[in-house]
């Protein structure tokens, strides 16, 4: 294993303390210009989409591909963006998934790194507590403890199902402690880096922008517009209000492909599973669902809780289509004056 291919362990922390380069000279020496490039490339590639995976040979783009992790979270820090930092994140475990496609016997290092312990030599046998802790996260079926072969406090993963794992949780922990508490003065000395990524992530974040078309939104009633949030700032909404969400986004006439765009402001956005969820709540398979009541939404947690109007109905729908005939003849007059 190719310590610098794996930036985020404990073991590349270690090194890098080892080396006892300063900040300072980070930020400022020239002969550490491509170490501040790289980072900022790594940012970059988390923005656009994919962090380019640099072969690195000499000892010199070893020492580069290390040490540009800390700095690029310095710089991902600085421009303090809850988008950016989940994105940042993914593209970093991605990073690693890719990387890992190399790895045989060195992939149960890197698992020990990150404080999973699988035994055996593939398939491996995973305690269910270090296998909850990775696979939270995982919504499709195949990953729920229900589905797996529990026995005596174990379950078995493929080598694929191992890379998963470890990518996620990979993510977890380039994540956690983002944004470090950075100084102004550091910030500062990368503005020139800086600015133009923040340019590219303002530009990325207004194509990501909700665009509910013609749809009433004033109207929404106040689940549907948590969710819409949760959506635009790049959050996975639960199975109950996802499916919440989109039927009645349909109910009210949004096309298929319109709500498969609200939903690609997530960093993980899958299009593929995205259309096939749509369209089979939007009736593919034969039956067109209903969005759930406000007394199922509360059972499944996904009432924020009720304004004025909501008490005077029982169903998201109708709150919907009050409001909207309320609206209808005040934006009239107004379009008259
Ligand atoms: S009461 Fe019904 S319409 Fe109002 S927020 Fe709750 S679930 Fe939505």
């Amino acid at each position: 294993m190719r310590i610098s291919d794996y930036p985020f362990t404990q073991e590349a922390a270690e090194r890098v303390r080892s080396l006892g380069y300063s900040l300072e000279n980070l930020l400022g020496k020239t002969s550490f210009k491509s170490v501040r490039s790289r980072a900022a490339e790594r940012v970059q590639g988390a923005i656009t989409g994919s962090i380019p995976d640099k072969q690195a040979n000499s000892e010199a783009e070893h020492l580069a591909e290390l040490l540009s992790y800390p700095l690029a979270r310095l710089m991902v820090s600085c421009l303090d963006d809850s988008i950016l930092l989940r994105r940042y994140a993914l593209a970093e475990a991605k990073l690693a998934f890719k990387r890992m496609q190399n790895e045989k016997l060195e992939l149960i290092l890197l698992a020990n790194d990150l404080g999973l312990h699988p035994q055996g030599s593939g398939p491996w046998k995973l305690y269910f507590a270090e296998y909850i802790r990775a696979a939270h996260r995982m919504h499709s079926p195949k990953w729920k403890l229900v589905n797996r072969d529990l026995q005596e406090g174990y379950l078995t993963v493929t080598e694929e199902e191992l890379k998963r794992l470890l990518e996620e949780a990979v993510r977890e922990k380039v994540q956690k402690g983002l944004p470090l508490p950075v100084d102004e003065t550091v910030c500062a000395k990368l503005e020139d880096y800086l600015t133009p990524l923040r340019g590219e992530l303002e530009i990325v974040k207004a194509r990501l922008k909700v665009d509910l078309g013609k749809v009433e939104e004033s109207a929404f009633p106040p689940c549907i517009r948590r969710m819409l949030a949760e959506v635009a700032r790049g959050a996975n909404l639960a199975h109950s209000a996802r499916f919440a969400l989109v039927s009645f986004l349909l109910q009210i006439n949004m096309t298929a492909e319109e709500v498969i765009r609200l939903f690609n402001t997530s960093p993980d956005f899958e299009e593929e599973r995205t259309r096939y969820q749509v369209e089979h709540i939007a009736g593919a398979s034969g039956t067109q669902y209903k969005p759930p009541s406000c007394a199922t939404m509360t059972t499944y947690g996904n009432c924020p809780g009720e304004d004025e109007l909501c008490r005077r109905i029982r169903h998201p729908l109708s709150y919907y289509e009050r409001k909207a005939k309320a609206c209808a003849p005040l934006k009239t007059s107004e379009a008259q004056k």
